[in-house]
């Protein structure tokens, strides 16, 4: 479950200006596509279309053949898990972070979350393991280390649906690597859209579309698109 249709999607922040001037694609059900393209080519805000972050003007978003606009934003959160590009934390404890997105969830599953997102040496670095994470208690984290909580979060909220946005955009190269084998994990047989704006971080997507201007510029996979530039 959790197949994707975007059909003929339009969208403007200002009527002046469309920033999605007609997007067609599907992501079927456990398949991973990646839209790539320049900063400000409407990436984002395809994202935010799937999420009701904002509605679309025209055109269709589907899960499953029903309209995002039927759905309500709570039952999307509950079958859309997202990684931003910079993941703000509650200042609370580690497992309180992870623990969000899934209250009913017990201990050992936070830990077994937080073990396949490979923190379980972050959590040794704390006290007793459940410490507040900032704040007073001043444990300060890392863009990487963050981006784990996050997902952490997301594997225990085990949604058919992901979205990638940029995960791991602000960070270095090593801690790049590291996050996007924890990412290739999360995505393995869900459904996830990936927003990246370079082609080499998406080599394994199963569908590559190159968004220009509002539009699809190109789309292929990694070896033919590479092929034809
Ligand atoms: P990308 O993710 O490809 O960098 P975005 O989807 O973030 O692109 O943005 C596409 C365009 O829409 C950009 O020109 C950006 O400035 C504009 N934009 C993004 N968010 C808003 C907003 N909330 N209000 C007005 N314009 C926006
Ligand atoms: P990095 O440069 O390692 O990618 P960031 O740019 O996210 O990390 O953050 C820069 C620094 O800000 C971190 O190394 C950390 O010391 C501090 N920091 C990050 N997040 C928090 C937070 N939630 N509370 C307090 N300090 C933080």
């Amino acid at each position: 479950t959790g197949a994707l249709c975007f059909r003929d999607v339009r969208f403007a922040y200002d009527p002046e200006r469309p920033i999605l001037k007609g997007i067609s694609f599907d992501v079927p059900a456990g398949k991973t596509v990646a839209i790539v393209g320049p900063s400000g080519a409407g990436k984002s805000t395809l994202s935010r279309l799937l999420y009701r972050f904002y509605d679309i003007q025209s055109g269709s978003i589907t899960i499953d053949g029903q309209d995002v606009r039927d759905v309500t934003q709570k039952s999307l959160r509950s079958v859309i898990g997202m990684v931003p590009q910079d993941t703000v934390l509650f200042n609370d404890t580690l497992a309180y972070n992870i623990h969000y997105g899934r209250p009913d969830a017990t201990e050992a599953d936070v830990m077994a979350a937080a073990d396949a997102a490979q923190i379980s040496g972050f959590i040794a670095k704390l006290p007793n393991g459940f410490q507040t994470m900032v704040g007073e208690r001043g444990l300060k984290l890392s863009g990487g280390e963050k981006q784990r909580v996050a997902i952490a979060r997301t594997i225990l909220k085990a949604p058919p649906i992901l979205i990638l946005d940029e995960a791991t955009s602000a960070l270095d190269t090593h801690t790049e690597q590291e996050i996007q084998s924890a990412l290739d994990v999360v995505s393995k047989n869900r459904t996830t859209l990936v927003i990246a704006h370079r082609l080499s971080t998406v080599i394994g997507a199963d569908e590559i579309i190159v968004l220009k201007d509002g539009m699809i510029a190109e789309r292929g996979t990694h070896a033919s698109l590479i092929a034809s530039s």
